[in-house]
């Protein structure tokens, strides 16, 4: 089990992962390191089927090139009209390095051409109309080498996927993500929100309940 003193890998190049992880383990007197930061991680293809197995292998592989204990995360949108797509292929649902606009333009597309509509739901951001249910999940792994040990975690967060992107701020699919209780997209609500309501700061704060 980690705990004061003691230093963590997180397993991303991603700097604002790091930023919000290194703050919250701080809490705990455990200081972060990211993969930007040791030498020897090779590249980790996430080759899971679900959010918790690419988490697995991304923080197994971590700590084992480096003997410290890793955390690493795995997130995506998944979408009920589309069977739970794009799932763990949310970051390349339109192609390996397809950007965020292309991925979000064929989120649209694909409903479209079901003519999926979230009966019932109400209306989307400016009349926007909702297409179906769908939610954002994040699964957290931490992995401790010397005893193999893992503490899992995971947290969701339920919406609709509108029909036209609404706001600026946040990533990814956040523009299409409508919160029903807030009456505005992911994209429209601060940042401190996001993080208060979020599939990832809720797993994170349920990973750190159990260390
Ligand atoms: P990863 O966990 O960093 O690999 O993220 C996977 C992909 O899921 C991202 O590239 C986004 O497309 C999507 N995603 C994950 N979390 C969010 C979020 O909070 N908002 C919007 N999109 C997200």
């Amino acid at each position: 089990m980690i705990g004061r003193g003691d230093t963590l890998l997180i397993a991303t190049r991603n700097a604002g992962k790091t930023r919000e992880f290194r703050e919250a383990f701080a809490a705990l007197g455990v200081s972060v390191k990211d993969l930007n930061e040791v030498a020897g991680v090779p590249e980790i293809e996430e080759t899971g089927d679900t959010f918790e197995a690419n988490a697995l292998i991304k923080a197994k592989a971590a700590a084992e090139a480096t003997g410290l204990p890793a955390l690493a995360d795995d997130s995506g949108l998944c979408v009920d009209a589309l069977g739970g797509a794009p799932g763990v292929y949310s970051a390349r649902y339109a192609g390996e390095g397809a950007g965020d606009a292309a991925n979000n333009a064929k989120l649209l597309r694909e409903l479209s051409a079901l003519g999926a509509s979230a009966e019932g739901a109400g209306a989307g951001p400016d009349g926007a109309k909702l297409l179906s249910s769908a939610r954002f999940v994040c699964s957290l792994v931490l992995y401790e080498p010397a005893t193999g040990a893992q503490t899992v975690a995971e947290g969701t967060v339920e919406g609709f996927i509108a029909d036209r992107a609404s706001g600026s701020g946040g990533f990814g699919y956040d523009p299409l993500f409508y919160l029903p209780e807030y009456g505005k997209s992911m994209a429209e609500i601060s940042l401190e929100e996001k993080n208060r309501i979020s599939h990832r700061g809720l797993a994170l704060r349920r990973l750190l309940a159990k260390l």
